[in-house]
């Protein structure tokens, strides 16, 4: 099968959809690769490499000309204009963009977004959610500790002591299990919060401790468990006992990660105005929802700005500034999907709806919308 994998063109994308690595193995499988030139130059794999595993370095047409297109992020309308109707395109497409969606299946395509895969044991591999967020909570930090003018250990010198940072984490998912662990790493006093009553003993296990928020009626403990391990917005009544727990920690943080989200919702709002306006000068939050509008009131998605003397980080693609790792472990998930509905010496893509992550991930087929859920 002719495969193509295109320069991703959104505005600060580093990433792309197969890495040298995994571009050896699609062709081991026997698909030929068409890699648009300085596809994975910002990700650390120059043409060259690529080539030196037997694919062919081509233009933009020719790569989104494929029948089968391996993207990171949804293609543009020019992307959408070079690619074939009934060709086959596998990425993080935002499975809640209605219109986006719309737009895919007007172009004919048969469209797979893996954010949509089921968290179930046999999807691990492919969860993009998870390999990306890893690596957001990670750089979170090290951008929180460049940012914050102190140590971040506790140190004791001739010169004196330095008290230890800390570091209040809220939404404790996969990015906010990488913050916590990054920032123990540094030496940081952790406390973290989050509405699944499941993590408290994850967070413990991390050696940071737990905000607890007890549940006081069935409908806030429900709402906690949630479904399918996701949280769904909790109740007014436990939000605001929250909100005055949280408060307390935020006052005394030098950093706040917020990582906090509810599938297809805006990001819930857990640090006010006046919760910045209370904390030191010099410290730093970091908005990992900020592509989602935020956990913090006054952050601004795409921006890093100072607020009361506190800086507040919005970046929207934090995985993009790991972008050798984060395409590495993309490219993987990809090749695992595609292990899916493309045989060995496949000429055609396979649709298999039966398989429950085929058919979760499955978002337009023949001009329609098909997704789930
Ligand atoms: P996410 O990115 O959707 O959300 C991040 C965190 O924010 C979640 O822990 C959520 O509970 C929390 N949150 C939401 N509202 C909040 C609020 N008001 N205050 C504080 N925290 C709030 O989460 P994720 O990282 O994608 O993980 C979602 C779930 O999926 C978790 O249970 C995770 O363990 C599970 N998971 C399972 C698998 C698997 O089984 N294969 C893989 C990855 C993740």
């Amino acid at each position: 099968m002719l495969v193509g994998i295109p320069l991703e063109t959104a505005a600060g994308e580093t990433r792309v959809a197969v890495t040298p690595e995994t571009a050896k193995k699609l062709r081991a499988q026997g698909h030929q690769l068409f890699v648009q030139s300085g596809a994975g130059v910002a990700a650390a794999s120059p043409d060259a490499a690529y080539a030196a595993v037997g694919a062919e370095i081509v233009d933009a047409r020719a790569a989104l000309g494929c029948d089968l297109v391996l993207k990171v992020r949804p293609p543009s309308p020019e992307e959408l204009g070079l690619m074939k109707p009934g060709a086959t395109l596998v990425g993080m497409l935002n499975p809640f963009d209605a219109e986006g969606l719309q737009r895919l299946a007007a172009a004919g395509l048969t469209s797979f977004a893996l954010e949509a895969a089921p968290r179930t044991t046999r999807a691990q591999s492919m969860d993009v959610l998870s390999s990306q967020a890893n690596i957001a909570g990670y750089k979170a930090v090290i951008i929180a500790a460049d940012r914050y003018q102190k140590f971040f250990p506790m140190l004791m010198t001739a010169a004196g002591t330095v008290k230890a940072a800390r570091v209040v984490i809220l939404g404790v998912g996969v990015a906010g299990l990488q913050a916590i662990a990054t920032a123990k790493r540094l030496g940081a006093v952790i406390e973290a919060s989050d509405v699944r009553p499941s993590v408290k003993e994850q967070v413990e296990s991390l050696g940071a401790k737990f905000i607890d928020v007890p549940y006081e009626t069935a409908e806030e403990k429900e709402a906690a468990e949630g479904v399918g391990g996701y949280a769904r917005p909790m109740p007014e009544s436990w939000l605001s006992r929250q909100r005055a727990e949280v408060a307390k920690r935020v006052a005394q943080a030098d950093v706040v990660i917020s990582t906090a989200l509810i599938p297809g919702r805006p990001a819930p709002k857990l640090v006010s105005a006046e919760m910045v306006q209370s904390m030191k000068p010099g410290s730093v939050i970091v908005d990992l929802a900020a592509a989602n509008g935020g956990n913090c009131a006054l952050t601004q998605p795409g921006q890093t700005v100072q607020a009361h003397g506190v800086t507040i980080v919005g970046e929207t693609n934090l995985p993009a500034l790991v972008a050798a790792d984060a395409s590495a472990l993309y490219a993987r998930n990809v090749l695992d999907f595609l292990k899916l509905v493309l045989a060995k010496d496949a000429t055609a893509v396979n649709v298999p709806l039966d398989d429950d992550i085929v058919a979760a991930c499955l978002m337009t087929q023949g001009g329609q919308i098909t997704r789930k859920g």
